[in-house]
């Protein structure tokens, strides 16, 4: 009993310590494993994975894979500087590479390593469609979703492995990255995040591709592409990110404010 209540201690003592705050939302998130561990991770994640699949260079499409990426880059640099937390994306580095693949899929890991498949560009269409699935998936980086689902994994292990509590430099890290980030046996292969992670990055997305100068709207019209796909086999993307009515009349319901959000930033123009 004493042991459990001073692990409980401990525990609380860790998670005050160990949060950190969202930028776009003020919440306070979990944090229990830095981002100076998990960024050197995803990395070397990203660039193993750039090795053992076709990187497309030079073509229109891997160009504005680039250009759409910079740009969303810059949103959220502008963006944060704008709202107090200049110097948050001082360890990333931003890379933006389009993978030949059939599958209709996009991610981005911790500190802004971006992928896109040739396979969901037929459904994003357009650039601001492109903008939209970039921008969602920058937004799940932004937030430390991936930090907060392994944070949720350590408190898990913590509660397994009671007395054996050494977060800063935990072995184990490697393997948590790897289950967080549904790495591994599959590459690459991103898990679903929350609900709640989903609308989140939604909002955030938004917000983004309206400051890089693109129609919010098109967010709505890139998902009902997505649902419409859905029929049969759903493609790789729709798993970890399913579309639904409720999301698509949420970015409908925001549109006007990420505009809003952005003529702050002097964006007059959207791109469709
Ligand atoms: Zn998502």
């Amino acid at each position: 009993m004493i042991l459990r209540k001073s692990l409980i201690t401990l525990l609380l003592g860790v998670v005050v310590v160990a949060c950190s705050t969202n930028p776009f939302t003020g919440k306070q998130t979990l944090a229990l494993v830095p981002n100076s561990q998990i960024l050197p991770m995803a990395f070397q994640q990203y660039d193993q994975f750039l090795s053992e699949n076709k990187v497309v260079k030079g073509t229109a499409d891997a160009n504005m894979v680039k250009s759409v990426g910079q740009k969303m880059a810059a949103a959220a640099e502008r963006y944060l500087n704008a709202n107090g937390y200049a110097g948050y994306l001082t360890d990333y580095r931003w890379e933006y590479n389009l993978i030949e693949s059939k599958d209709v899929n996009a991610w981005c890991m911790p500190g802004g390593k971006i992928v896109v498949y040739t396979g969901i560009l037929p459904v994003t269409k357009t650039e601001a469609g492109l903008a939209a699935v970039m921008g969602h998936e920058v937004a799940h980086a932004l937030a430390n979703h991936g930090q907060q689902r392994m944070s949720a994994a350590q408190l898990q292990q913590l509660g397994a492995v009671a007395g054996n509590v050494a977060l800063a430099n935990n072995p184990e890290n490697q393997q948590i990255f790897n289950t967080a980030y549904g790495l591994g046996s599959n590459l690459g292969v991103m898990l679903p995040f929350s609900r709640s992670h989903e609308t989140e990055a939604d909002h955030i997305g938004l917000i983004l591709m309206a400051i890089a100068g693109y129609e919010p709207m098109a967010a709505a019209q890139l998902w009902e592409r997505m649902q419409a796909q859905s029929q049969g086999a759903p493609p790789e993307f729709l798993s970890t990110h399913p579309s639904s009515t409720t999301r698509i009349q949420n970015i409908k319901g925001w549109a006007a404010s990420a505009k809003a959000e952005a003529r702050k930033f002097g964006v007059t123009t959207f791109k469709n």
